[in-house]
């Protein structure tokens, strides 16, 4: 165990939001519930929607005492009435706190509708908070719906859960839904630097940047970090301590690992990622960082010098332009494409990992040369090699010139992989009845193979072809349980595409693009 890990929460809850006023980067949300409030319109149900430590709990617990504070309704509740300092502590009789992973059987539910008739005891409102309320149990959720058919007027049932697409339609479609954004990095760092200055600490910009980025917009995360921090480092924390401590690699390993990719230095590399893992990284860790890295120096090459955020030092500075130029624009996009295949390989073939991860880079040192050899060929013949040209024939076989995927097996044997696929379009259908409507209707064939689904599609209307390439789209189908990865999908044309061997390697290079939202 980390030597900060029993303090960082005394960081989060210390400096947690207990007001509207400090809630910070959800601004939409906390108008909408203010006037709400002030309006004397506050719904019988909410689910808040959003990736962990952006204030979804604390916003609950806020509305919470709005609506229960002995001064209140109030958009401004005093926090010194026994209401508002219970609820803030977890114990108010009327504002039950139920954790959906712990208590996700349907006895927990059954209470709670046995109880929710009842006026409350105190308080205005009686109300429930369900955390993490998609692992309700299928039960569970009935029973809860029996209760938000016909609530009690004084009710209020407040959900939290990151992962709404398991919450079933008839439950949301009774809630009122605020979809909570990750934090900016900006935000995060103002906070941090807020709470130093409230702790009497000095911590470096650089530091609280490199935190700041590092949480993924989950302001949590990055208080935890400077617990942790706060509690190894001697004096003034750098960031070889946050290395230390978080795994988040100094930028300086980042552009040692771009530069040996840039003059295609395979031993470097490799010594480079196996330091890492070393460290206790794991991989996915690294291919998250390697994506902001690259994103840096992607931002670089178009924006030049501005892009660079908090003044690095001078050699950073100077090594980061100079790595921006050399790669470029478009190898720089293609190194994007190569992580973000990599994320999605990762996430199916877990056990080669390291594989994948060697093999991506590897295969990133010879980009320049694949794009050079495609541009070439497109000079040649008189078109553009788009590594996103879709075809309507299925693709050639892999000449064996360069190495498949360790994540990649051979197509599962027909008859099994037309069930799967039947299974997989009926789950699309059921979460996403337009979706999966098109899919359905239009189907001309399909593949579930090892990592990936492809399918061939009659051509569609446009409103339905943006539908299916919106990118949610696309990750929802490739988020779907039991899906190996990411949809493909391609349109039937008049004439069948000449082979192109170029644009599928390619596309096999950079298909991958299309995977993230
Ligand atoms: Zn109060």
């Amino acid at each position: 165990m980390l030597p900060g890990a029993m303090s960082y929460r005394v960081l989060a809850r210390k400096y947690r939001p207990r007001t509207f006023a400090e809630v910070i980067g959800q601004e939409p949300i906390v108008r909408a519930l203010s006037r709400a409030i002030e309006r004397d319109r506050v719904g019988q149900a909410y689910l808040l929607v959003g990736p962990r430590g952006v204030g979804k709990t604390s916003t609950a617990r806020i509305l919470a005492k709005s609506l229960n504070c002995a001064q209140g309704p109030t958009v401004t509740p005093c926090l010194e009435c026994d209401a508002c300092r219970e609820i803030e502590a977890g114990a108010d009789v009327d504002v039950v706190e139920i954790d959906g992973a712990s208590h996700n059987g349907v006895d927990d539910v059954r209470s709670i509708r046995e109880r929710v008739h009842y006026q409350p005891l105190r308080d205005r409102r009686k109300i429930y908070i369900i955390d993490e309320v998609q692992r309700l149990s299928g039960p569970a959720f009935d029973a809860l719906l029996k209760t938000l058919e016909e609530p009690p007027g004084h009710a209020v049932f407040l959900f939290a859960t990151t992962d709404p697409h398991k919450i079933p339609e008839t439950i949301t479609s009774r809630c009122q839904v605020f979809e909570f954004r990750r934090l900016r990095e900006e935000d995060v760092e103002a906070k941090l630097a807020r709470v130093c200055a409230a702790e009497g600490v000095e911590v470096p910009a650089e530091v609280l940047a490199a935190i700041s980025r590092g949480c993924r917009g989950g302001l949590r995360d990055a208080e935890s970090m400077l617990d942790q921090l706060l509690a190894v480092a001697d004096a003034v924390p750098t960031l070889e301590d946050l290395e230390a401590i978080a795994g988040l690699a100094r930028p300086e390993r980042w552009l040692d690992l771009f530069e040996a990719v840039e003059r295609d230095d395979p031993a470097t590399v490799l010594a480079i990622l196996d330091d890492f893992l070393r460290r206790g990284g794991s991989e996915r860790e690294l291919v998250d960082q390697a994506v902001d890295a690259a994103r840096d120096l992607l931002h670089v090459a178009l924006l030049g010098e501005d892009a660079l955020g908090v003044v690095p030092a001078e050699e950073r500075r100077r090594r980061s332009l100079e790595l921006a130029r050399a790669l470029g624009r478009d190898r720089l996009e293609g190194l994007l494409g190569l992580l973000f295949g990599l994320e999605a390989r990762i996430r199916q073939a877990p056990l080669a990992a390291r594989a994948l991860l060697e093999w991506t880079f590897l295969r990133a040192c010879r980009l320049g040369e694949l794009l050079g050899t495609a541009a070439l060929l497109a000079g040649l013949e008189g078109g553009p090699a788009s590594p996103t040209c879709r075809r309507a024939s299925p693709p050639p076989t892999d000449s064996g010139r360069s190495p498949a995927p360790a994540g990649r097996a051979a197509p599962a044997p027909a008859p099994a992989a037309a069930s799967r696929l039947d299974e997989l379009l009926a789950r699309a259908e059921a979460g996403r009845p337009t979706l999966g409507r098109i899919l359905r209707r239009n189907l001309l064939e399909g593949e579930v193979a090892g990592d990936h689904v492809r399918l061939l599609l009659k051509p569609l209307a446009e409103e339905d072809r943006a539908v299916v390439e919106d990118p949610p789209s696309l990750a929802y189908l490739a988020g779907l349980e039991g899906s190996p990865g990411a949809w493909r999908i391609d349109y039937r044309r008049e004439e069948p595409a000449p082979p192109d061997p170029v644009g599928e390697r390619l596309r096999d290079l950079f298909g991958a693009r299309e995977e993230l939202p």
